[in-house]
């Protein structure tokens, strides 16, 4: 069972007022599609517990090995090695994940405290180091493979790139097994990239001698696969992509979340009345409105007021008036829909299409976040539901 704190629903159907559908068969598409592009195996992205979604049930659909499944770290959906591992950012995520009996490798990328070596050392954790006291000290309490971490330009973790050379005395001794760097902003397609890729191959240069022939380099996050293409590095270590966002042309990802919630109230509203907090809304002529659990305190979030839209029976309906911590309301004077029917506020309805506006791209533009705020807002009290390839495998 997930170690997870956050409910996991296992009957959809059954599903009370609120739900996140999380499609596992979709994040192995969109794993297929990273692997395909970079053609290098993964380290997938899991830490903020999958990006919201659930990273036990994220790393299962992947083919991390589990205690209770075959060994799969290196094999895939096509029999060619698509994941090498899995990367997290805090010691507790790797536990998390171990308490599920997760047998694959686990990077870190975030900078331990020396206090938390020792934790990680007993859950088989992989560092990012970069300071010379730290990799002396991780190798002398029996730490194992450890990533050395370069500051390319993000300038907020790892040794900066013009500044590696006192490492050169230690590496012989304690030589790591990758080498990475990250963007500050690929996506941007700004000429950064090119700079920080340029500043990583001098510094791989710089270090060949003293780094093991075999060192796993690593740069790409989901922004760079989708530009760059195929990668000259061992390793790739995407994220949002996996999960559905940050779409490019170059990729062809699948929705992976959708929202639901069922409505709980409909009701008139005449002419010149209002709807919500602070009057946002009136009405021009009477309106059916229908109200859906679903509230800022769920992720939902309170710019979507009078902006967001939603699904119910294959249209689109508008939200009005302003999205409160517990509750919505939808004009759905248009549609045919009652008390108790299913509402998609993100992603497609059951068995339609995802329509363009209701992507976690476009909802996210509208509400003026990331992606990736967008989805890991989507997790305090909303149960998960897992669709697809895992669901029913043990998650
Ligand atoms: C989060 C993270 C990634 C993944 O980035 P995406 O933009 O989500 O693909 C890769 N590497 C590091 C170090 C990260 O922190």
């Amino acid at each position: 069972m997930t170690a997870s704190i956050y409910p996991t629903l296992t009957d959809p159907a059954a599903a009370g007022h609120a739900w996140v559908d999380v499609d596992l068969d979709a994040v192995r598409h969109n794993a297929a599609q990273l692997h395909a592009r970079a053609g290098v195996p993964l380290i997938a992205m899991v830490k903020a517990d999958g990006y919201g979604l659930g990273a036990v049930p994220i790393s299962r659909a992947l083919g991390a090995s589990f205690a209770d499944s075959p060994p799969a770290d290196g094999t895939d959906l096509a029999g060619s090695p698509l994941l090498w591992g899995l990367g997290v950012a805090t010691v507790s995520e790797a536990r998390a994940l171990r308490d599920a009996g997760c047998t694959a490798r686990i990077l870190c990328c975030t900078p331990l405290l020396a206090g938390e070596f020792a934790e990680a050392i007993a859950l088989r954790l992989r560092p990012a180091l970069h300071v010379e006291s730290d990799i002396v000290t991780w190798a002398s309490i029996g730490g194992g493979a450890w990533h050395l971490s370069v500051d390319t330009g993000i300038a907020r973790a790892g040794v900066r790139w013009d500044e590696v050379g006192p490492l050169r005395k230690v590496l012989p001794h304690h030589r790591p097994e990758g080498v990475l760097t990250h963007f500050q902003s690929a996506e941007q397609e700004d000429g950064s990239r090119e700079l920080q890729d340029e500043r990583f191959r001098v510094v791989c240069a710089a270090l060949a001698d003293v780094l093991p022939a075999s060192v796993l380099a690593h740069s790409d996050n989901s922004a760079a696969i989708a530009v760059r293409g195929r990668s000259d590095a061992s390793l790739v270590r995407p994220g949002i992509a996996l999960y559905g966002a940050q779409q490019h042309p170059t990729l062809d990802l699948r929705q992976v979340v959708h929202l639901r919630a069922r409505i709980v109230d409909i009701r008139l509203v005449n002419a010149g009345e209002s709807v919500g907090y602070g009057a946002t809304w009136t009405a021009t002529e009477t309106r059916r409105i229908a109200t859906v659990p679903v509230g800022y305190a769920d992720g939902y979030r309170r710019h979507l007021s009078n902006r967001g839209q939603a699904m119910v029976h294959g249209a689109r309906v508008p939200v009005v008036g302003r999205i409160s911590m517990d509750m919505t309301t939808l004009d759905v004077t248009d549609v045919s829909c009652a008390v108790g029917d299913v509402v998609t506020l993100l992603g497609g309805e059951a068995g339609r299409p995802v329509e363009a506006g209701m992507t976690t791209d476009a909802v996210a533009a509208r509400a003026e976040l990331s992606p990736y705020e967008l989805l890991v807002g989507l997790r305090l009290r909303l149960p998960r539901a897992y669709v697809g390839h895992s669901f029913g495998g043990g998650t």
